[in-house]
């Protein structure tokens, strides 16, 4: 069977390493808060070229940290309404919801599944405060269009980069190109722990102290609390397994471009719509490769049969889910039609080359 994502041949490919790390944390008997997570930030903060960044404990933390920190800083406030793609994962619009913010969903553009930047300015009122754009799949979202937008009606850029690591959009990494970006390095993510595990990038040096504070029961020394913070650490044990695996992040990247390069010239079946390559090949990290198709509860259960593994990102959009009900009625038509025609093909950079031409022969004899 070939599986969507074999996260044990992943990690196993740095065995030695991240064993003597493991058995390194648990003697030192220092877990929380150590120099482990202090060289990861520094670590993560150079790759990315930011000034700051802060670990925390999952990539919906630190969504909702951001968010939060700028309402301690009064900057938004409940009420305020934030831009975000419909047809996010739901944890971005989760982050929204929770800081008592009002997500206000915009389509995506059909070909890049990403928010259709032309579609923003339609939906700023008074109240807007902020665009969180998701890099959805790991392919770039960003433009000049978007950098004026912001810039004209005074609204923060927030990234979700929780797919998108390591991807750039002129020479600058993804996680910089905003006013502040959440990451997840949920195990399946590009950038994958052993567990939970999160990070906030910024240059904004008092975004950075108010959101380590919130991070750490609202305090920035010890017993004295400013806000009503939340507990949200980075363990020493996933900041150094994440330290060691982000020496070959670009190129685990680098092998994710090679395949995707090899499904999109070597996919030829007409019911099938590929996923878009863009131009510069930097500004796509294939967390995902998302292939479209009228057909696609068939087509997965032929793969299925086929020994091939697929998923669904995602299902049921935002607007349809329950815990959104006051959206159910809304018509998303753009959304709609992506989540019922996507397919994930598996996309990792362990794959063989066997797989990878098994996958492309079984599509095309579809
Ligand atoms: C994974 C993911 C998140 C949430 O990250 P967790 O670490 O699972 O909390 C948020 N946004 C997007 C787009 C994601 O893919």
């Amino acid at each position: 069977m070939i599986k969507f994502l074999d996260l044990q041949k992943i990690n196993l490919q740095y065995q030695d390493e991240i064993e003597a790390k493991l058995i390194q944390v648990f003697r030192s008997g220092w877990y929380l808060m150590g120099s482990e997570l202090a060289m990861f930030e520094k670590n993560l903060a150079q790759y990315i070229g930011t000034e700051y960044s802060i670990g925390v404990a999952n990539g919906l933390d630190a969504l909702r940290l951001i968010l939060r920190a700028y309402i301690e800083m009064g900057l938004m406030n409940p009420g305020d309404e934030i831009i975000v793609p419909s047809n996010t994962y739901i944890a971005s619009i989760l982050a929204i919801s929770d800081n008592g913010l009002i997500p206000v969903l915009v389509e995506p553009d059909i070909n890049n599944y990403n928010i259709d930047v032309f579609k923003i300015e339609e939906k700023i009122t008074s109240k807007t405060k902020g665009i969180l754009i998701v890099h959805l799949y790991g392919r770039v979202v960003f433009s000049a269009e978007l950098e004026q937008l912001a810039k004209k009606h005074d609204l923060k850029i927030i990234e979700d980069n929780a797919q998108a690591i390591g991807a750039e959009w002129n020479s600058k990494k993804t996680g910089s190109l905003g006013d502040a970006s959440g990451f997840s390095f949920y195990p399946g993510k590009n950038l994958g722990a052993l567990g939970d595990a999160g990070a906030i990038t910024t240059n904004d040096e008092n975004l950075a102290k108010t959101i380590r504070a919130l991070a750490n029961y609202g305090s920035n020394q010890k017993y004295v609390n400013i806000y009503k913070g939340l507990n949200s650490r980075l363990d020493e044990i996933q900041a150094g397994v994440l330290d060691i695996k982000l020496k070959y992040i670009n190129h685990e990247n680098d092998i994710r471009r090679t395949i995707a390069k090899h499904f999109i010239s070597n996919i030829s079946n007409t019911k099938i719509i590929l996923p878009e390559n863009p131009e510069n090949e930097k500004e796509h990290v294939w967390h995902l490769f998302v292939i479209r198709t009228e057909n696609r509860d068939s087509l997965q259960s032929y793969l299925s049969e086929n020994g091939v593994q697929t998923l669904i990102h995602y299902p049921i959009p935002p607007h349809q889910q329950q815990a959104y009900k006051d959206w159910n009625s809304l018509s998303f038509p753009i959304s709609e039609k992506i989540h019922n025609e996507v397919l994930s093909l598996p996309m990792s950079p362990v794959m063989s080359e066997e797989e990878i031409a098994k996958i492309i022969q079984l599509i095309n004899n579809f």
